[in-house]
């Protein structure tokens, strides 16, 4: 497969009034054509700073420190302001997870889906119109010459989050990044949108990276998974692996607290703790103070990635290869 997205060991830092601290330490992984990788983890593990730091969206506080980013080939964190309004809308297309406040209140729906063929492409005004009609009706909004003349407070929510994605396609993204994108959506429209993403990736064969704190939302669309953990990737394998085997304590929690509707029980089994601040110094494995698995050495020392099949991996010393002599030795000390 072409690998459209390569983020390669991109750090991520904010600076405020006392000090440094970084969000993002050192993720690396990439999307491929015609794919959906969902980055997974509890909200401030820095998944959103990773698909900011893409997009070259970061407030004016934060920076990309280290590493790189290339799209299509192309080095991304080397580029001007301007360079980046090029992709923005046109190659790479983002969805917000509220629609509301993505949307301008002002502006009919008609006008905001013109807008990125206004800045991206050549088209006269008719045309511009036949292609908003035609994207309308593509994320499945009857009607679309009304809805056209329509603005966002007119919309329910599902049909809001249609109009984003609308917008979204109009240039016909190679990659398109979606954060929460259906977290304000109620279950019945939430499955309807994750269809449509689903099947516009498969028709435009577009790559999507869609970031979630669900892990329903990764079962329905994701082919590869990758978990955060306070600014780190602790897993990354195929939905399947990861599903049925994962390999990282802090994944098994995700997994545990993830309610069956099979059952009469929905309580939720939580991981104890809470994320650790950004700032929150923390020796060794980062999610040590929470893993029921904690050995001394996570105390100490910051695991790397351990390879545990062609495409899984885990930042977890419990996958670390122990030469024969010392394991007999452990096991009797
Ligand atoms: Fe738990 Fe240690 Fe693995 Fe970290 S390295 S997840 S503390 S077992
Ligand atoms: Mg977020």
């Amino acid at each position: 497969m072409e690998t459209l997205l390569n983020v390669n060991n991109l750090v991520t830092s904010f600076r405020t009034a006392k000090e440094k601290i970084q969000a993002v330490r050192g993720v690396s992984f990439s999307v491929d054509k015609g794919e959906t990788l969902c980055i997974v983890g509890e909200s401030g593990c820095g998944k959103s700073i990773t698909t900011l730091s893409i997009m070259g969206l970061l407030p004016d506080n934060g920076e990309i420190s280290e590493g790189s980013i290339t799209f299509q080939g192309q080095e991304l964190t080397k580029k001007k302001e301007e360079e980046m309004r090029r992709h923005r809308g046109n190659d790479i297309s983002m969805i917000f997870q509220e629609p509301m406040t993505a949307l301008n209140p002002v502006f009919t729906v008609g006008y905001q889906i013109m807008e990125p063929l206004n800045l991206h492409t050549n088209l006269g005004k008719n045309e511009k119109r036949k292609r908003a009609v035609e994207l309308l009706n593509q994320v499945g909004l009857s009607n679309p010459e009304k809805t056209l003349k329509k603005y966002p407070h007119e919309l329910s929510g599902g049909m809001r989050q249609r109009v984003m994605i609308a917008i979204s396609l109009a240039c016909n993204p190679s990659l398109l990044i979606a954060d929460e994108p259906t977290t304000a959506l109620d279950v019945t429209i939430q499955a309807q949108i994750l269809d449509l993403i689903d099947d516009l990736k498969e028709k435009m064969g577009m790559g999507v990276l869609m970031v979630t704190h669900d892990m329903g939302v990764v079962a329905e669309v994701a082919d590869r998974v990758m978990v955060m953990y306070a600014g780190n990737v602790v897993e990354t394998g195929t939905v399947k692996e990861v599903f049925e085997n994962p390999s990282h304590p802090y994944t098994k929690g995700l997994l545990a607290s993830v309610p069956n509707v099979d059952e009469e029980d929905h309580s939720l089994e939580a991981i104890p703790g809470t994320l650790p601040n950004l700032n929150e110094k923390i020796a060794g494995c980062r999610f040590h103070p929470r893993c029921p698995y904690a050995m001394d050495k996570c105390r100490k020392e910051d695991p790397p990635h351990f390879r545990i099949t062609d495409q899984q991996q885990s930042k977890c010393w419990l996958h670390e290869e122990v030469p024969s002599h010392e394991s007999t030795h452990k096991a009797y000390s």
